[in-house]
């Protein structure tokens, strides 16, 4: 592993941003275009509003993002909760498919496949969600 950076932070909502811009931070290591920098935001975006909104309905947890390189300079993003997790993985990831209030699009996953190359999600009801995506 050439570089990696693990930031752990309170799933308040004042975060989401913190995590985005952190994120391009260490992606403009590899001096990607503004429209790599843009899908590299919007993807952890989604994630991490993922992990304050859904993961932790009624309470504050613990989210821990890793950034890394892997070989060939490929960005791996990981977002990790230990919350509610999801029943039925294939189906969250459905798109338009959401347990959320009216707000929610239930596009979240969809735009994070579409925006990087690869996207993992492991879940475990009661135990929490792994997000992984790499591009
Ligand atoms: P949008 O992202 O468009 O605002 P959404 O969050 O509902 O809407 P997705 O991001 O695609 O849509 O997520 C789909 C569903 O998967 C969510 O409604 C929720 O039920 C579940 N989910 C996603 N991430 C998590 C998580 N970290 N913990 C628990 N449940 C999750
Ligand atoms: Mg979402």
């Amino acid at each position: 592993v050439e570089n990696y950076v693990t930031l752990e932070f309170s799933s308040r909502s004042a975060n989401e941003g913190f995590a985005r811009t952190a994120a391009a931070c260490f992606a403009a290591q590899l001096d990607p275009t503004l429209e790599e920098i843009n899908d590299i935001k919007t993807a952890v975006s989604e994630a991490v509003t993922n992990a304050i909104v859904h993961a932790y309905p009624d309470r504050l947890g613990k989210i821990v993002m890793k950034l890394r390189f892997r070989a060939g300079n490929e960005l791996e993003i990981v977002v990790k909760d230990w919350g509610v997790g999801i029943a039925d993985v294939e189906q969250a990831r459905t798109p338009l498919f959401t347990t959320g209030s009216e707000e929610r699009s239930g596009m979240g996953f969809t735009i994070m496949e579409s925006f990087m190359d690869t996207l993992r999600v492991r879940s475990t009801p009661g135990k929490g969600t792994t997000v992984t995506m790499r591009r």
